[in-house]
């Protein structure tokens, strides 16, 4: 065998690899995935489930940090350069015009319209009797029917920027509202069976105020927004002055929060803590809650559970 015959055949096979490979990502550019980022647990799930095969999500505040206040690492800023779509909340959870989230995006150059507010459309509750930005309450997706907003302007975000997969972004859109439709008729349903008397939801941070409103629950907290002061002697007394003034069956306590407060105001009132609930992030991976849906679910079991007894 010669020498120059083997070149031959490498040089062959190196182009054949090379026309195969280009080939291919003329396809992948019409078909294929396309990368989005997002800003935390919930809304990552949101977009990978009407996202389905054709998009791969980044999440950038993991489980165990607070979605309020952030310091990004450099795999973000590398995310976020290499992003097609990039998705956040709004409603002031990145921290608003001047927040974390907006600083990345400007950072890395990217463009306007590859920017979605997923909160687009829902109507801003507030913390305090002022309306300003800093007062609005960022956490409208512990109610299932702002999730179907905010899963409606990810699958706009999507097709926006890869219209070639519209179709499969639309029905798989339309099969997550169903299941939506679904919580939000047993949200109804198990909060609206409970005695009026027993409809007080108490929690350490103001964080249900959206879906409280929905579903006809009183509000009791500890605190207003987890960036501000917690547990302060005055927010303690006003807590167990509310639940000796409304007598919830339970006390519940948030994944992300520390227990400490809570516990204060269970033993000052006599009232348990019947169980812990999510607010602000997903559960870990593999465990209950670790979905938009599940998260969901699980609140909705322990709070009617909790409120029943
Ligand atoms: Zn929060």
């Amino acid at each position: 065998m010669n020498k120059h015959w083997i070149i031959s055949l490498t040089t062959v096979g190196a182009l054949m690899l090379t026309s195969c490979s280009s080939g291919d990502e003329q396809a992948t550019d019409s078909t294929d995935t396309i990368q989005a980022v997002s800003t935390f647990t919930i809304l990552s799930d949101i977009v990978a489930e009407v996202g389905g095969d054709h998009v791969t999500v980044h999440n950038i505040v993991p489980v165990g940090n607070d979605p309020h206040e952030y310091d990004s690492t450099p795999e973000d800023t590398k995310a976020m350069s290499d992003a097609d779509v990039f998705f956040y909340n709004g409603l002031n959870l990145e921290g608003g015009e001047n927040g974390w989230a907006s600083r990345m995006v400007e950072s890395v150059g990217l463009e306007d319209d590859r920017v979605v507010e997923t909160t687009d459309g829902v109507e801003p509750m507030y913390l305090t009797d002022e309306e300003s930005e800093h007062s609005i309450n960022p956490h409208a997706f512990l109610d299932p029917r702002v999730g179907m907003i905010m899963a409606e302007n990810v699958a706009d975000g999507l097709i926006d920027v890869n219209p070639d997969n519209a179709d499969e972004y639309r029905q798989n859109l339309e099969s997550f509202l169903e299941q939506l439709t679904d919580i939000d008729q047993r949200y109804q349903q198990e909060i609206g069976d409970l005695e009026e008397d027993r409809r007080v939801l108490v929690t350490s941070e103001r964080a249900y105020q959206y879906m409280a409103d929905s579903y006809d629950l009183l509000e009791g907290y500890i605190w207003a927004v987890d960036t501000d002061d917690i547990g302060t002697p005055e927010q303690m007394i006003s807590a167990i002055d509310f639940v000796n003034e409304h007598k919830p069956p339970a006390l519940f306590v948030e994944s992300n929060v520390t227990p400490g407060p809570m516990e204060t105001v269970s033993e000052e009132t006599g009232v348990e803590i019947y169980a812990t609930i999510f607010s602000d992030e997903l559960a870990p991976e593999g465990e209950p809650g670790d979905t938009y849906l599940d998260f969901l679910e699980e609140n909705l079991r322990n709070i009617s559970e909790g409120l029943q007894q």
